[in-house]
């Protein structure tokens, strides 16, 4: 009788995972969007509808600027500008989007845009002030993690330098640079294997002392626990960068499976796609690709895109 095999999911599949993931979260929460939670019959799968109207295992803004940014860092390398403008082209001329057209985008990124038209810098367009600290860069973040997924042994350090710059177009207040770093830290380690414990614990402490630069204390708490230590309601699938990141984590952390994380990330309503994207990048760096369940990863609008556009990524990585 031959035994059951367990193979732990290669790094290639875990870098394919997180940008999978990411849109099948965004996918998921699309149709209960805005929605209370408790208000809505709990999300088991794709289905059709919510504010945008969207046919199932169809996606929003969350996976067009992942698959821009992407796009981007396959084409030209790490050209902060290019990010921008390829934002740019998603806004006015709806390219990345799933339908063509640009239905959705969040008030900072559209100002932010507007910024970079006007002046052509991209590292100077992103407000840096306190109250606009939305989530709008860690839903996009996995093709950064994704593309330098080396640093993490390398350098830990230049990958959080990187995903801060990342952010810097569309969110740059500390609130939002600090969570791109440390994000991008923990879905490296989680692509690389390490154990999940390990890495939600300790990836910040490891590279804190070679950054030497603090977080912001409100990132820091989450950092240090405040998503194990809290439940709904306290844990809200929130607009605002800080309790966007705590909910990711609240919902994978001690999840068994990609299935059980995302869908209690989407089920807390209110900004469910993106709660869902945030964590579906890190259960996807986790349980990599085969770990998404196969009639999702199947159902998936353009999922030979986004596959291709990860696998371009990893070709450089
Ligand atoms: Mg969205
Ligand atoms: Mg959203």
């Amino acid at each position: 009788m031959s035994q059951p095999l367990s193979v732990s999911p290669s790094l290639h599949d875990r870098q394919r995972g997180a940008l999978l993931g990411l849109a099948v979260g965004d996918a998921l929460g699309a149709a209960v969007e805005f929605q209370p939670p408790g208000s809505f019959e709990p999300v088991i799968g794709y289905r059709s509808g919510g504010p945008h109207g969207l046919g199932p295992g169809e996606w929003t803004d969350d996976t067009s600027m992942a698959l821009a940014l992407a796009d981007s860092m396959a084409e030209v390398g790490w050209d902060l500008n290019d990010q921008a403008t390829r934002y740019l082209q998603w806004r006015d001329g709806g390219r990345y989007s799933v339908n063509g057209r640009c239905f959705d985008i969040g008030i900072q990124t559209r100002r932010s845009l507007d910024r970079f038209l006007a002046t052509g810098d991209a590292r100077a367009s992103g407000s840096s002030r306190s109250d606009e600290s939305g989530n709008g860069s860690i839903m996009r973040l996995a093709p950064v993690a994704i593309r330098f997924a080396g640093l993490y042994r390398e350098d830990p350090a230049q990958l959080a330098t990187l995903a801060a710059e990342s952010s810097l177009c569309t969110h740059a207040s500390s609130q939002c640079l600090s969570a791109c770093r440390y994000l991008a830290v923990v879905l490296a380690a989680l692509m690389h294997g390490a154990d999940r414990r390990v890495a939600l614990t300790q990836s910040w402490t490891t590279i804190s002392s070679l950054a030497k630069e603090s977080l912001h204390p409100e990132i820091d708490e989450v950092i240090r626990g405040s998503f194990r230590e809290n439940d709904p309601p306290l844990i809200k699938g929130s607009g605002y960068v800080v309790r966007s990141l705590e909910a990711a984590l609240w919902a994978f952390h001690d999840a068994p499976d990609f299935e059980t994380a995302v869908l209690r990330a989407v089920n807390l309503g209110d900004d469910a796609d993106t709660t869902g994207a945030v964590c579906g990048q890190l259960a996807g760096a986790y349980w990599g690709e085969s770990g998404i369940p196969l009639a999702w990863r199947e159902a998936l609008a353009q999922r030979e895109t986004i596959v291709g556009l990860a696998d371009r990524l990893i070709a450089i990585s």
